[in-house]
Parts: structure tokens; sequence; C-alpha cells
């Protein structure tokens, strides 16, 4: 094993543990800040006298309400017992593991304040946690983070990855089409473009300056002149008209695409079809081997560019959902800046809803980046050089979704959209009065605690937004740090890999096995094939047949489960030709010769995000048990 171990005893304390070995003090916890939370009830108006009788707990109604309350919850309990358990080292198939303990506690302390973050009258405490944790994420990204400076960055969280993709969506939309409304309005120069066309392809930075222009401008005029500008600039903006009036009325410009790689996660058609941008505008780009082929990407650009054809964003996944594969981020940026200098302006996002936290593998503590030796010590592989440049390159995105509830290890409700300067998100608030009014008048963090001006929910959970705030405090996002978490995972499915290979070797005779793809950081898919087959229908059989011993099954007892496991394809669609010929002569495989045979291939997925994969204390590795097991079920299997 390739270890070097995180500072002694960290990560012992970091979570509830498999076993339940950190119930003491998570209990202690618990119980001292329920009786805290009683007492700050009390202490408000001590002289109140109690509104419930102190013998009410003796009338019948209140027994009886006692016992069904009792019995509701002992079911709730037995029927949970049916759970996935994520906190166990056995459990290798999605992406969930166990909750780290300060935000665990942090969320159920907060839990009976019920803070709403919908906005400072709501949650006058957690709403400025929210704030700061967006400044948190951004320093983790490498995005500007001192709000006394701009640009700075701006974050939130969100109920998860899903709603972080449509609000980047939604603000793109906002800035690309606002400086084609400042011109329909006619407002005078303050440095607007020529032409429809140009207007609609300022991109983000120049589009964001211009919002920062007009609102000095608005601000310096007599209040009734104001107020004529903002309603006559309102009446032409794309939020206002809706995508048919807009683009009716602007009609040499077309309906915008989105790029995004042929894997990107299902959020993104979800996103456009809540646009109404419609799904035909989201342009899947094909992958070299699982990685995003920026080549494609720019010879799609040539093309828009071409035709007129405008760009919304591209999209680049840090940390594929299906193989923890990392895009070229720094080829995208790249792409996005050379098009912005041909006169095409669009969006870089970056979907990191899975892979955001190992961004903290790359930060030194005092939030610079890490050189790419120092990251690499203590690991076989990692980070491939283009897993680093595609780290380092986070910084010069545009906006970024991050999911504390995955790789953060917090429970769900909890993703982050962060953007790289603020100023754009004037263009989000829903009341123009307040964007274009309280806006100047208003410091950064004082601007933001009407978060719900700005966010696609209403009413949402402060105490998520404290959970994911004392993580953060209590691990910093850099590498000494929270980092040795995903550090950890990383190590994991190096171990992973290499047991696989020699998994491998133990059961040639019988299945040929293969890992399709290195892993870039911690999910790591493997293939078979019975020896002598040819038939990716009978490879498929088998794999559905050993995944079914890893399945979540309601029906069967959990213990008798030994590993749980997840399945996914490999398609010619995603993987192109060659490289699906690759995959499937590695195994031994024939392609599908006619339209009926299955034309993909059933892999065994695995996310290695559970600390305890390697055993630390006791001498055992999960790894090795997961592929013992393999070989015995290939053994009843193949007999
Ligand atoms: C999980 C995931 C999402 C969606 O996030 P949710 O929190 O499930 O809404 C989006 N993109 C990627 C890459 C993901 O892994």
């Amino acid at each position: 094993m390739h270890a070097t171990a995180p500072a002694a005893g960290m990560l012992d304390a970091c979570f509830l543990g498999p076993y339940g070995e950190n119930d003491g003090l998570l209990e202690k916890l618990v119980v001292e800040f329920l009786r805290d939370h009683v007492y700050w009830r009390r202490n408000f108006h001590p002289e109140d006298p109690p509104a419930i009788p102190t013998d009410a707990t003796f009338a019948p109604g209140y027994r009886s309400f006692e016992a069904r309350l009792r019995r509701e919850l002992h079911a709730l309990s037995a029927a949970l017992k049916k759970s996935v358990p994520f906190h166990s080292p056995r459990y290798i198939g999605h992406m969930a593991s166990d909750l780290l303990l300060p935000g665990l506690a942090a969320q159920i302390l907060t839990l009976p304040y019920n803070p709403n973050n919908v906005s400072e009258d709501a949650a006058p405490v957690t709403v400025d946690m929210e704030v700061e944790v967006g400044l948190q994420l951004a320093r983790m990204v490498g995005y500007p983070h001192d709000p006394d400076h701009d640009p700075c960055a701006f974050g939130h969280l969100t109920s998860g990855g899903t709603l972080a993709n449509y609000q980047a969506l939604r603000l793109a939309l906002a800035l690309k089409a606002f400086p084609v409304a400042l011109r329909a309005a006619g407002v005078p120069d303050i440095g607007m473009p020529d032409d429809d066309w140009t207007a609609f392809n300022l991109g983000p930075a120049a589009g964001t300056e211009l919002v920062a222009r007009w609102k000095d401008w608005l601000a310096a005029l007599p209040p009734r002149e104001h107020r004529a500008w903002k309603a006559k600039v309102q009446a032409e903006r794309i939020e206002q008209l809706g995508l048919c009036e807009f683009f009716a009325a602007h009609d040499t410009l077309k309906t915008p695409w989105v790029l995004a790689p042929i894997i990107a996660h299902y959020s993104w058609s979800k996103g456009m079809k809540l646009l109404g941008l419609g799904r035909t505008q989201l342009r899947l780009m094909p992958e070299r081997d699982m990685r995003l082929d920026i080549d494609a990407v720019n010879n799609t650009l040539a093309r828009c560019e071409r035709d007129q054809q405008p760009v919304l964003m591209a999209v680049g996944v840090f940390g594929t959902t299906e193989y923890g594969t990392v895009d070229p981020i720094d080829g995208l940026v790249d792409a996005r800046d050379a098009a912005l200098a041909r006169g095409l302006g669009f969006s870089a996002h970056v979907d990191a809803a899975w892979g955001g936290y190992l961004a903290t593998v790359f930060r030194n503590e005092d939030g610079s980046l890490r050189d790419r030796e120092a990251v690499a010590e203590g690991f076989a592989h990692f980070p491939r050089a283009g897993v680093y440049a595609a780290a380092a390159a986070l910084g010069r995105t545009d906006s970024i979704t991050i999911d504390p509830h995955k790789l953060g290890y917090l429970p769900y409700g909890a993703g982050a959209f962060l953007c790289r300067d603020h100023r754009a998100m004037a263009l989000l608030a829903e009341s123009a009065d307040y964007v274009f009014h309280d806006h100047a008048l208003r410091g950064y963090r004082a601007r933001y605690r009407n978060l719900g001006q700005f966010i696609p929910e209403g009413s949402k959970s402060g105490a998520n937004v404290a959970a994911v705030y004392v993580t953060h405090k209590v691990l910093p996002l850099d590498h000494a740090n929270f980092g040795q978490l995903p550090a950890q995972t990383v190590r994991s499915a190096e171990a992973f890999h290499d047991a696989a290979q020699a998994f491998a070797a133990r059961v040639r005779d019988k299945v040929r096995v293969i890992v399709p793809f290195p892993p870039d950081s911690n999910l790591v898919g493997v293939a078979f094939n019975p020896a002598g087959n040819r038939d990716i229908g009978i490879a498929n059989d088998f794999a559905r047949r050993l995944h079914d011993e890893l399945r979540v099954d309601p029906s069967v007892p959990l213990q008798d489960r030994s590993f749980f496991g997840s399945a996914t394809t490999l398609r010619p669609q995603v993987l192109g030709d060659a490289g699906m010929q690759r995959i499937l002569a590695a195994l031994g495989l024939d392609a599908a010769a006619d339209e009926d045979d299955e034309d993909h291939l059933v892999i065994l997925r695995h996310t290695l995000m559970n600390p305890w994969l390697i055993d630390r204390h006791n001498g055992i590795s999960y790894i090795d048990l997961y592929f013992r097991h393999l070989e015995k079920r290939i053994a009843a299997l193949l007999p």
C-alpha cells in the first residue's frame, strides 16, 4: 500500500464509525446541545409560566398520544434497519458513505432552532454562514474570495448538484442576454456593443463589467430618470420577455447551445428543459477515454462561429458520476478564451458535484496551489498530469457546482453553486428594485442576507448550512485538514486498482478481467468476460449475475450481503467505436454483429470513498476481502 498516514488519530475522530465507535462522543454532544437549546427557550422570558402544565403528562389524551408516537417511532426505526449500510467499508456502490461528525452534530444542534435561510429575517445567524461557506469553497477552488475587492466570488447552497447546475444555466443566460436588453432599451453610451451579435457574445467577464458600469451610471441619475431607465431596461430583459418574445425581438440571434460531454449527468438535460431552452440545444460532446475531447469542442466552436450559432455555456466535469474521470478543464477555459477572442463569448462551467472536494488536496493551508510533486507524495499515480492541470484551472472558470452531500460526507440537501464574480448575481435578483437600488448601498455580506432573491428555491434549511459551515471550520479546505479525506479515497482507489490486477491474474483461467480506465480519482470500474466467450450478451449476463449479489434488495436480509456495489454500462455512443473496440478486444469479445445484439457492456462500478477500506488497526483490507468474495462467486457461477 502506498500510504502516508493521516495525522495520527484524526480520521478516527471524524465519523460515527462503521461500528458506531464514536457513539459516546456524538451522544455527549447531542445531549449537551439539546439541553443548551432548552435553556435558551426558557431564558427568552423566564417570567412567563410554562404553557404546558407540569401535570399534563397524567392526562389520558397525553398518554395515548405518547403511546402512538412511540409505536410509530419503533415502526420507523425497525423499517430503517433495511436502509443501505453506507457507513460500512463493505459498501462500495454509489456516492455515499459515513457522515462527518461535525456536520451531523451541527445539523442536529441547529434543527430545533429551525432557521430558514430564505432571508435574514428567518435566519439571522445561518444566512451569514451560508455566504461564508460560499467564500470557503471559493478559496478551495482558487476563485477570488475577498469581499472587499471586486471581482469576488459568491456561492450559496442548493438542495443538490442538480439545482446548482440549473442555477449556473440561469446565471449564464441572464448575463448573456443583459447587454442585448441594454441596447434594445437605448441606454446611452456606457461602452455598449454596436450590434446584437456582439452584445450577445461579450462573454461573462466583459458582461459583468457592463452590469457594473450600468449600475454606476444609473446610480448617478436623479430619482425620476433613474426609475424610468430601470423600467425601460427591465422591459427588454429575457427574464421579463421570456425566450419566445426575446428571440422574436432579436431575430438575428438563434437560441444558444450548451456544450456538455456526452457522459454529463442527466441534471443537464433537466436544466435545459426547465429553463425552456430545450434538450435540442444541449449539444453532447464526444469523449476520449472518458474525458471530454477538447478538439471536438474546438471544432464545434469553429462551426458555431461560422454559422453564427451562439453558445451559452461549455461544461466540463471534474469527477464524472460513472467513472470519476476528470475532464481537461484547462483546455476548456483555453477554448473559451480563444473563442472569445474571435467574437464568440460564453461561460465555462465545471460540474464538480462529485469531485469538488478533491480540490482540497491541491491547496496549501495559506490557500495557494500546491505543486504537482507535493500533491503526488504518498500516491502511486495520482495526480495524472491532466488531473493536476484541470485542478489548477478551476479558478479560471466562470462557475462551479460542488456537492457537500457527496464527497463532503454531509447529510443530503447540501449542494453548492459558486460563481467567480458575484456582481453578475444582481441579474438573478427577483425584485429589480432591490437589484438596482439597495445593491449599491449595501456591502457584500449584507446584500446576500436576502438570499431568497437570488436562489432558485424559497424556504430552505439553515441546519444544512450550519452542518457545512461547521465542517469547513473544523476541517479547513486544504490538504492538511479536509484534504486527508479525499486523499484517503484516492489511496483506496489505487489500492483497489492494484488488487483488481492481482485478482485478474488469479482468475485468468476462468474469467478475463480488466479495469477499462485507470482511475483519475476514486471510482474504479471492472469488466468481466468468462474465458473463451466472445458474445457480449453472455458477458453481460455474467456481470449482471455478479451484480445481483451486490445489489440493494429489500427482500434479502442485509446481513446476507457480503458487499454492496453498483453497475454501469460502457456504450459505443459514449466511448466511440475505437474506444469500445479497445475494451472489447482486451476482454476477447466481438463487437455486436447486428442491430438486435446488445452493443453495450455491463461493468461493476465501485465508489471508494469509505474511510476504512484500508483498515489501519486490524490488519485487514476490505478491498482484498471484496476480491476474495468475487473469486468465490466466480467459482460458484463457473464451476
Ligand atoms: C451527483 C451529480 C449531480 C447531481 O447532483 P445531485 O446532488 O444528485 O442533485 C450532477 N453532476 C454530477 C457530476 C454528479 O455526480
